[in-house]
């Protein structure tokens, strides 16, 4: 009989890959099972070609534009199916990295579906074959798109982000149902290739867990790149149009409209996957599919651990990652190293948006007395010289202390600066302590000095 795991990791995404090396590399034998690509979601499906295909969408609508900064370009055009190559290199690369990742720490990675027996044992199937022995188990099988269950749902045309992210093609109109995450990142993709955009959102407002002020300013920008936002409106039903069109029939303030497009998007949020996995007779405690843990990521079987989009908690690669980490520490017996309490977002819009911590509307919801600080990019030399003037950042601190509570920012390299505030709030830095670092210059970073001693 082979030799007992002390892990079997299921699933290979940002959870599942970043734990079988972590664990391997404390000196313990670990397996890795994978149904279909290392890297899962994030590396597959998500993150990378999501920001890839951005990247060549953002770069195409400014090479449009740039005569002002003194480039003529005479003709300018791109192909989907160009873009699609550079998304495979990318990616492709990608892999081969954590393939060398899990080689360099000897974990075993077993290609198929792991599906638990019992406590103790998983067997591979559907790929290779095999049936393992094991200490503890972690589940971090991620998550797939949600379909709603609205008529004309099986159209042709009628596609998820996965199915986007792999089409060679470029609706000239695209509708998103969705006024989320995963919706506003194509929004803004789409529109940048060209294309005319319709997001309907069920909500009162898009990004609704953001900062208002910050749904609001992306829908006035959206709205001047020519995107239509709808607002607190039902998709009722998706029919055929003429000339191989998709009419979107949606509700809105109780009047019936149409929006027609020749793709429809739905992005309105993600369910775990956990299909196949669950042997006949192993049973683990769900919340409407999700895998229930507790505070060390342990299931209701003892020695069963889940991490990842799989526990239905917040969906972020970079959460996925650190709860693999925290689960393999308190499995080795060791002090989970990783600070949960202040998950950072971030929207890779144009411009992007960071937010992490409280916002003043949470800390007035709370009852916690806070004072605002906020700096308008447009005064920040490297934002007007590289034309991404747009924004502003905004600081959250306790009115007593000056602690840092929360920021949001949005503005171009949001998404980097954010991780300044995560460090503040987390080691409980004040305004003034922020302040008293010098930033370079000429930086967009400067508008962090400017918001805390403004
Ligand atoms: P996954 O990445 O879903 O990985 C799970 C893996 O397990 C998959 O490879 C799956 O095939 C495999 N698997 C499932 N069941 C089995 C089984 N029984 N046996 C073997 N293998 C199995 N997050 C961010 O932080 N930043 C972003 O910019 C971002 N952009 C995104 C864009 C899109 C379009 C989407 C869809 C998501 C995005 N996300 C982003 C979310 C992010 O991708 C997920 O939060 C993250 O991938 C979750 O990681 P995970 O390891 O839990 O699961
Ligand atoms: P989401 O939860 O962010 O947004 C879904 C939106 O769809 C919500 O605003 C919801 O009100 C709306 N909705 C639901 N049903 C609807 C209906 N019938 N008609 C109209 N609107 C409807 O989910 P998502 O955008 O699908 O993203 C899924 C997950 O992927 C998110 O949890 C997110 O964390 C992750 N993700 C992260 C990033 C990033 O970090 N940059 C990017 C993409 C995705």
């Amino acid at each position: 009989m082979a030799e007992k795991y002390n892990l079997i990791v299921i699933g290979a995404g940002p959870a599942g890959y970043v734990a079988a090396a972590e664990n391997a590399s404390k000196g313990k034998k670990t397996a890795l099972i994978e149904n279909r690509e290392l890297g899962g979601t994030c590396l597959n499906r998500g993150c990378i070609p999501t920001k890839t295909i951005l990247h060549s969408a953002e770069l195409f609508s400014e090479i449009k534009v740039c005569e002002h900064l003194g480039i003529h370009v005479e003709q300018v055009s791109c192909s989907m199916e160009g873009i699609q190559v550079r998304k495979e290199e990318v990616t492709q690369q990608l892999r081969s990295g954590i393939e060398m990742m899990m080689k360099k720490n000897k974990v075993d990675v077993y290609y198929g579906t792991g599906t638990i027996l019992d406590g103790h044992t998983v067997k591979v199937s559907g790929g290779e074959e095999a049936v393992l022995d094991t200490e503890n188990i972690l589940i971090a099988t991620g998550s797939v798109p949600s379909m709603p269950p609205i008529p004309g749902m099986d159209l042709p045309g009628v596609v998820n982000s996965d199915a986007l992210l792999a089409s060679k093609e470029i609706y000239p109109r695209l509708t998103i149902i969705g006024g989320g995450v995963i919706g506003m990142e194509f929004a803004s993709i789409y529109s940048a290739l060209g294309a005319q955009v319709t997001v309907v959102e069920f909500l009162d407002r898009i990004l609704a867990n953001m900062d208002k002020e910050i749904s609001q300013n992306l829908k006035m920008i959206l709205k001047k790149r020519g995107v239509e936002i709808h607002t607190g409106a039902r998709v009722e039903e998706i029919r055929e149009g003429a000339d191989g069109t998709l009419v979107c029939c949606y509700r809105e303030k109780e009047e019936l409209k149409e929006a027609v497009s020749e793709g429809v998007l739905v992005a309105v949020g993600r369910r775990a996957n956990t299909e196949g996995l669950l042997g006949e007779g192993f049973e683990l405690a769900m919340d409407r599919g999700k895998i229930i843990v507790d505070e060390h990521y342990e299931t209701s079987v003892p020695g069963v651990y889940a991490v990842g989009d799989v526990t239905g908690g917040i969906q972020l690669a970079h959460t996925a990652s650190a709860e693999a980490i925290n689960a393999v520490a308190y499995m080795a017996g060791e002090e989970m190293p990783v600070c949960m309490d202040y998950v950072p977002g971030c929207v890779y819009t144009n411009p992007e948006i960071g937010s992490v911590g409280i916002t003043q509307e949470e800390a007035k919801a709370q009852g916690i007395s806070v004072i605002t600080k906020k700096y308008p990019m447009s005064a920040n030399g490297k934002s007007l010289l590289s034309g991404q003037e747009r924004g502003f950042i905004k600081v959250v601190a306790d009115s007593e202390t000056h602690r840092i509570l929360g920021a949001q920012m949005m503005c171009a390299r949001a998404t980097d600066m954010i991780s300044e505030f995560g460090t503040a709030i987390v080691n409980g830095l004040t305004l003034e302590q922020m302040g008293s670092v010098i930033r370079p210059h000429p930086t967009f970073a400067e508008g962090i000095t400017e918001a805390v001693r403004g």
